[in-house]
């Protein structure tokens, strides 16, 4: 989109979930991911849509990255991952 986006640090992908849920976490609520994870690109953060069209709500860049912190819990979105190799 420009030159001044930085993305040597994470990677051209934003991460993304199906849905975020508020979880209690030592004595605070912060926001997890449900369901699997999504690639993004800079046009999905302008639209709230994966690569793969699927609408999302984004994760934090500083804390999730693409597609290193997928586990069994949080899944990626084969689609995705496909599209973003
Ligand atoms: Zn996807």
């Amino acid at each position: 989109m420009s030159a001044a986006c930085d993305h040597t640090r994470h990677g051209p992908w934003t991460v993304g979930a199906d849905e975020v849920q508020p979880r209690p976490w030592s004595g605070e609520t912060v926001h997890m991911p449900g369901g699997r994870l999504h690639a993004v690109s800079d046009d999905g953060l302008i639209a709230g849509r994966a690569v793969c069209l699927a609408p999302v709500a984004l994760l934090d860049p500083v804390d999730w990255t693409w597609p290193d912190d997928a586990d069994e819990e949080w899944p990626l979105c084969w689609i995705c991952l496909a599209l973003t190799r």
